[in-house]
C-alpha cells in the first residue's frame, strides 16, 4: 500500500498515520517529524527548517524534496509507505509522481481527512506534546493527570511554537493557498478518497480502512 495522507494541520494526520501504518505494516514517513527530529539533534537541515516551521510557513521545496527523495531510497519500503505532510503543494506532488513513476511504484491512494477550521483551531491550540516520547495530549479532550507531564512516560509537555493561535491561523491560510490545490490534482489523477475526520480516533481509523479497502 503506497498512501498519501492529506488534510489541514490538526486534521489528525499524525494520529491516523500511526494506526494505518501498523494496520498495513508500512513505514510512516512524516516530513514534519523528520524536520523536528533534525531540529532536536541540531543538524544543518534542522537549522535550515527552523524559522519556516516556527512561523508556520513551508520549508523551501529544494530542501524538502531532497529530504523526501532520499527517504524514498531506503530499503524498508517493500510493503509500501504512508506519507504524512508531503506533498504540501503541487510542485511537490509532481516531484513525488516523477520519483515513484521512475521506480514503477505509483501511489495507490490519497486519503483526505476533511475537518472544518473552527474545529482545527480548538484542536491545535489545546494540543500539548511530550518532549520525550512525542505523544500528543490535549488540555481538554485528552488531559494527562498532571497538566505538565506525559502520563505515558513522565516526559515534560510543551506547546509547539506553531500551535500558538496566530500561527495556526497562518498555517490554515498556507494550507488553503498552497496545499488545497493538491486535492484537485489527485482527484484528477483518480487517486483521491475523502473521509470526514471528526468523531473518535477509532471511528476515523475504521472509516479510513473501510474506504481504503475499496481501492486495495
Ligand atoms: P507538520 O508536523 O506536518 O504540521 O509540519 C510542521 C512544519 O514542518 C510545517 O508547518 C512546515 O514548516 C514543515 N513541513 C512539513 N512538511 C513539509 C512539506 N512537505 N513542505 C514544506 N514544509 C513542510
Amino acid at each position: 500500500m503506497r498512501l498519501v495522507l492529506v488534510g489541514p494541520p490538526g486534521a489528525g494526520k499524525g494520529t491516523q498515520a500511526q494506526f494505518l501504518s501498523s494496520h498495513y505494516l508500512i513505514p510512516h514517513i512524516s516530513t514534519g517529524d523528520i524536520f523536528r527530529a533534525n531540529l532536536k539533534e541540531g543538524t544543518a537541515l534542522g537549522l535550515q527548517a527552523k524559522s519556516f516551521m516556527d512561523s508556520g510557513n513551508l520549508v523551501p521545496d529544494s530542501v524538502t524534496n531532497e529530504m523526501v527523495k532520499d527517504r524514498l531510497t531506503k530499503d524498508d519500503l517493500a510493503n509500501g509507505f504512508l506519507l504524512d505532510g508531503f506533498p504540501r503543494n503541487v510542485l511537490q506532488a509532481e516531484v513525488l509522481r516523477a520519483v515513484l513513476s521512475e521506480k514503477k511504484t505509483p501511489l495507490d491512494a490519497v486519503l483526505e481527512l476533511a475537518v472544518d477550521s473552527a474545529e482545527i483551531i480548538l484542536r491545535l491550540s489545546g494540543r500539548r506534546i511530550c518532549r520525550n516520547c512525542g505523544k500528543a495530549w490535549h488540555v481538554e479532550y485528552e488531559k494527562p493527570a498532571d497538566a505538565e507531564k506525559c502520563d505515558t512516560c513522565g516526559g515534560e509537555l510543551y506547546q509547539r511554537e506553531d500551535d500558538k493561535e496566530e500561527v495556526i491561523k497562518h498555517r490554515l491560510d498556507v494550507y488553503q493557498e498552497q496545499t488545497a490545490p493538491i486535492v484537485a490534482f489527485y482527484r484528477t489523477e483518480g487517486l483521491l478518497i475523502t473521509i470526514a475526520a471528526s468523531g473518535s480516533v477509532s471511528d476515523i481509523t475504521e472509516r479510513a480502512i473501510s474506504a481504503l479497502s475499496r481501492v486495495h
